[in-house]
């Protein structure tokens, strides 16, 4: 039966870049090598390595004076390595969920920390709004989580503040246009937008490094990564070689624009499901609503249909539309490999259920 992956991470990726890169799993480059095999100073891996940098910069524009680097240890490492490097004094955060809430708690074993906006009073179902001007102009950055994967909240633009921004990009990279210029840093772990598990992207300013008053441990300091090309320690390379194929594939399904235009068609189609049909309702404010990740709850009269509903859409090839366990109800995630046709197969579920009750 064809499956319909709504994952939230690690999710869907497009089947060309599995199929390709299960290919090189037999045999890299006719070396007659398995690409788990080979050395990360195989010749041949280095070209690799170049190729899916100059893609993340032509595909995200990126200014020059700014580094693309691969690392290991997930987005979570990066909440404690973004204030290593960048916070000097003190920096601001938007407490959006559960993620930023964790970038935060680092962010205070290296120093002063200002949480200038929260939506955690209403339990995170909107993206904070209008704190631009709160914001310290003293403030070594400004970190904010893009996309709160977890309650389907997003802002998707970049904020004018006074302090250069940093951002949790790990739901959102790469689904719509960014005005890089803005950052110091932009990070990413690889597992819902760009590769499959196991490797973290961060995108750092140059000139932004070694400001902070530290010693930093070798591998925590973002220059030694950047002076190496990624290649400082081992890195995660069948993961790479994905993103390199979601990368290729993007760039050549028209880039960022284009992916944020099939997001937000398909997000419309869904919302508007969820909107319309008796037994659903959205959990998010409606300006904050993500088109990465969509919530939505039973409506109170059917709360009882909520795991008929999961079983239904199950026994369709529907997966992964089970909310966080934090929050409960649905979501379903729609990362640029999410497809039309799989968005039209829960909202044909949504139909046919509504139809039975
Ligand atoms: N930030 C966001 C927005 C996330 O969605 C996640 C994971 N779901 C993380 C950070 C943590 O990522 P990792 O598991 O790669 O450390």
């Amino acid at each position: 039966m064809k499956k319909y992956n709504f994952n939230a991470g690690p999710s869907m990726l497009p089947r060309e870049v599995i199929e390709n890169t299960a290919k090189q799993l037999l045999d890299f480059n006719g070396s007659g090598l398995s690409l788990m095999e080979i050395s990360h100073r195989a010749k041949d891996f280095q070209p690799v390595v170049d190729e899916c940098v100059a893609l993340f910069k032509e595909l995200l524009d990126i200014p020059a004076g700014y580094s693309v680097i691969f690392l290991g240890g997930g987005a979570s490492l990066q909440f404690m390595q973004i204030p290593a490097n960048f916070l000097v004094k003190k920096a601001a955060y938007v407490n959006s969920g559960v993620w930023a809430k964790k970038a935060m708690k680092e962010a205070k074993l290296f120093g002063e920390v200002v949480e200038v906006a929260s939506s955690a009073d209403g339990g995170y179902t909107s993206y904070p709004k209008g704190f631009e001007a709160n914001v310290p102009a003293d403030a070594d950055y400004l970190h904010v989580c893009t996309n709160n994967t977890i309650y389907g909240t997003e802002c998707r633009k970049d904020f004018d503040v006074k302090v250069p921004l940093v951002a949790d990009m790990s739901s959102d990279i790469m689904s719509r246009p960014v005005d890089v210029a803005k950052y110091n840093a932009i990070y990413a772990g690889a597992q819902k937008n760009l590769a499959m598990a196991g490797v973290t992207v961060i995108i750092v300013k140059d000139d932004a490094l070694g400001k902070a008053p530290r010693e930093l441990p070798t591998m925590l300091d973002y220059r030694t990564h950047v002076e190496k090309g990624s290649m400082f320690n081992t890195p995660p390379v069948v993961p790479i070689y994905s993103m390199l194929e979601n990368l290729r594939w993007l760039k050549k399904n028209g880039g960022v624009e284009a992916a944020d235009k099939r997001a937000h068609e398909r997000a419309a189609a869904l919302y508007a499901e969820i909107d319309r049909n008796k037994l659903f309702k959205g959990t998010v404010e409606e300006a904050s609503r993500s088109v990465m990740n969509l919530c939505f709850v039973m409506n109170e009269d059917y709360a009882e249909l909520e795991k008929p509903f999961l079983d239904f859409a199950t026994e369709r090839g529907i997966v992964g539309i089970k909310g966080h366990r934090s929050v409960g109800g649905f979501r379903a995630s729609c990362y640029n490999a999410q497809t039309m046709e799989g968005v039209k197969a829960l909202i044909q579920a949504m139909k046919d259920f509504e139809a039975k009750h």
